[in-house]
């Protein structure tokens, strides 16, 4: 892969030195080739990928090693719509994926989502009529955003995108732990606010359940793409610096994600491939068979009985012990006060 920085041996929270947690770890997602490490920081617990990576690694990264679908705008559009149909608030709770904070938004509401990826969120803000608008890395995005008439910023929050423009929610869906400075990426994000503006932000979780049962296996470590691993204490550390106050957080486990967990820990990654776990997770939903897509349905039909079953019940058990996968923090800048 492309060339990296040497490894920064201190906290990105609190600047106290890093030490050891796991000595090796692959991609085994997207079969990036290289051993890499997670560090601990020995006050906070704050933890990183080394070596560390910097803004300019991550186009050649990400275009090599980050393949993303092929979207399918039919599908898309009727996932969208689920959004706002019957019991989807229900479903959403059973699933875990209410882990994403633009389900916070409110009809009326200006919203900008950082890292709007197929931008499935941008068509269910759409659905909850709430104006939206978005930002995302990867230029295939701009044909998908084009199609549905989206605004969408292809770049970086750091290009100043919108300019003037200011906003009721700002929302980062698994944003954070991708990028190489999230100390500067919550300062500059502050700066685009309403005064009664809120950021709310998901994230993995390193004090999880999943994480402890399944050590160096855990999916979300997800190396080299996952760059700085948060507990909850130390992300409200973080948040601090950058000029906010923690309103509420909480932890959300989704179903899927223990269902790939379940999976990953049964096997052993080899480095530079693909395992198992991920091969089926990559593959265009718009070339599959009739066979595979009867086999996906059928899988798809267990994994929701799963879900109303046991696992949901555990998840939802764990979230309240705050020993979720997923922290879905919700902020406000400090200088507010409380309102
Ligand atoms: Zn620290």
């Amino acid at each position: 892969m492309t060339q990296i920085n040497a490894c920064s041996a201190h906290c990105i929270v609190c600047n106290a030195p890093m030490e050891s947690h796991i000595p090796s770890i692959y991609d085994d997602r997207y079969g990036c080739p290289g051993v890499f490490s997670i560090a601990r920081c020995r006050v906070c617990g704050q933890m990183a990928t080394v070596p560390r990576l910097e803004e300019s690694d991550l186009p050649a990264l990400y275009s090599r090693y980050y393949p993303r679908r092929e979207v399918d705008y039919i599908a898309l559009e009727r996932e969208a719509k689920k959004a706002v149909a019957p019991l989807g608030r229900l479903r959403r709770w059973l699933a875990g994926t209410d882990n994403q904070g633009h389900y916070r938004a409110r009809p009326g509401q200006t919203v900008l989502d950082i890292g709007s990826g197929s931008c499935l969120s941008l068509l269910e803000l759409r659905e909850m009529n709430v104006t939206s608008w978005g930002v995302e890395a990867d230029p295939n995005v701009k044909d998908i955003a084009l199609h549905f008439g989206l605004n969408v910023h292809i770049g970086s929050i750091h290009d100043n995108p919108f300019p003037g423009k200011s906003f009721d929610l700002i929302v980062m869906n698994q944003v954070i732990e991708h990028v190489p400075d999230p100390l500067s990426l919550l300062e500059v994000v502050r700066k685009r606010l309403n005064p009664y503006g809120r950021v709310v932000l998901s994230f993995p979780n390193t004090a999880s359940a999943q994480a402890h049962r399944s050590g160096v296996r855990w999916i979300n470590w997800h190396v080299p793409y996952h760059q700085h691993h948060f507990n909850r204490a130390s992300f409200s550390r973080l948040a601090a610096r950058a000029g906010y106050e923690v309103v509420n957080a909480r932890s959300i486990t989704p179903n899927l994600w223990t269902l790939l967990q379940l999976r990953a820990n049964r096997e052993t990654p080899v480095q530079g491939q693909v395992s198992s776990t991920w091969s089926s997770q990559v593959s265009a939903p718009g070339r599959r068979s009739i066979w595979s897509r009867w086999f996906l349905r059928a899988a798809r039909f267990l994994a929701l009985g799963i879900a109303m079953g046991s696992m949901a019940v555990t998840n939802r058990i764990r979230d309240l012990a705050g020993k979720g996968d997923s922290l879905l923090v919700e902020l406000r800048a400090a200088s507010m006060g409380r309102r």
